[in-house]
Order: structure tokens, then C-alpha cells, then sequence
């Protein structure tokens, strides 16, 4: 189902005005809808529930719209006895920038092509998770695959489905005006709306 359908079906459910865009209430069922059916009959206060503390840190950077995919996505895992964190939110272009340097103009590996404005990390539509075992983080586990499919199930798009940089802990939400749209062609995109103060998902 599409996003801006979920929102009015959503909303009429609830009986307020659906007019197709979602504040923390809708956000709230959605989620209930989104995650397991047994979840799904919890009350909306239930899809509060928090999560461990690191990726509260990170999801509370997050575009709403994507709060609760990344919730969701940490319950499916669990469901399937798989511990992970949300690592990774939000990062300005000045720390895209700077992450940018390392391995180049500073020490260090090199860890991204992307410079500001050039990653979907930059407009807070996606996350990294790490996968977690006996409390401790795991660079490599075949436990990504899952978690991949997992979030593909939910409406993400997964890092470890790319064809050139795979990314096994990469998780976005691709807003539904890119949904036919390059990579390039989408982050272009959301520079122009990012550069207008517009909201990344209207
Ligand atoms: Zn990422």
C-alpha cells in the first residue's frame, strides 16, 4: 500500500480530518499497522514503547515519516530473536562533509563516496543498524540479509539490494514523488527542498 493511501485510510479510521498529512497520532497507527498483526492490536500508546537508548538518540533525528519504520523494523527483528540498533540517523552536510574527508584530506579510511548533500542521510530519510549479539556490536553477521528482507517487507529500501556500494546496514524511505526516480535524480531533489526549508515527503 502506498504511503499517502495509508495516511487517509489511516485517518478516516481514526475519525480525524485525512488530509494526508500525518502528525504523531497517525504516525502512531501507522506504525501499529506496520509492524506484526499482534503488535498491531496493541493501543497507539503501545507503539511508544521505547527502545534502547542509542537508537532513540538516532531515530529521534529522523523525518517522522521514518521514526516509525525504524521502530518497526527493530520489533520485526526481535520478533525473529535478532537483537539491532539503530547506529546511525540524521547527519548534517558538515558532518557528511567531514566524513567525507577521512582517508582523504584526513587520517583515516575512506568510508563514504558522498559528500554533503550527496547522501539520503543528509534530509534524515535513512538509517544504519548494527546488528547485536550478547550485547555485542557485529561489523559482519549473515543476520543483515535478514534484517534486509525484513525491511524491504516494511516499504524500506535496503543498502544490501545496491548494485555498485552494496550496504548491508543501510535502510530509506524513498518519499513517493521518487518513487520512479534515479538515485542521483532523487537526491537532486531533495538538495532543492532541503536548500527551501520544504518538507522532504509533501
Ligand atoms: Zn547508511
Amino acid at each position: 500500500m502506498r504511503l499517502t493511501d495509508m495516511i487517509s485510510e489511516v485517518q478516516s479510521t481514526l475519525g480525524i480530518a485525512h488530509d494526508g498529512k500525518a502528525g504523531p497520532e497517525t504516525w502512531n497507527a501507522i506504525y501499529n499497522r506496520i509492524v506484526s498483526p499482534k503488535t498491531a492490536s496493541l493501543s497507539a500508546s503501545a507503539a511508544l514503547l521505547p527502545v534502547d537508548a542509542r537508537s532513540e538518540k538516532c531515530i529521534a533525528t529522523l523525518h517522522s515519516a521514518v521514526q516509525p519504520y525504524a521502530r518497526a523494523l527493530i520489533e520485526r527483528a526481535r520478533s525473529v530473536g535478532i537483537t539491532i540498533k539503530i547506529i546511525s540517523g540524521l547527519r548534517t552536510y558538515d558532518e557528511q562533509n567531514a566524513l567525507f574527508a577521512q582517508g582523504r584530506t584526513l587520517p583515516g579510511a575512506i568510508v563514504t563516496n558522498a559528500k554533503g548533500g550527496q547522501s539520503n542521510h543528509n534530509f534524515g530519510i535513512a538509517f544504519d543498524i548494527g546488528i547485536f549479539e550478547g550485547g555485542q556490536y557485529r561489523g559482519e553477521s549473515p543476520k543483515y540479509k535478514v534484517v534486509g528482507a525484513l525491511g524491504v517487507e516494511l516499504g524500506l529500501e535496503w543498502g544490501g539490494n545496491w548494485k555498485t556500494i552494496r550496504d548491508e546496514p543501510h535502510f530509506q524511505l524513498r518519499p513517493e514523488w521518487a518513487l520512479a526516480m534515479a538515485e542521483k535524480q532523487m537526491l537532486a531533489a531533495l538538495r532543492t527542498r532541503h536548500d527551501a526549508g520544504a518538507d522532504f515527503f509533501a
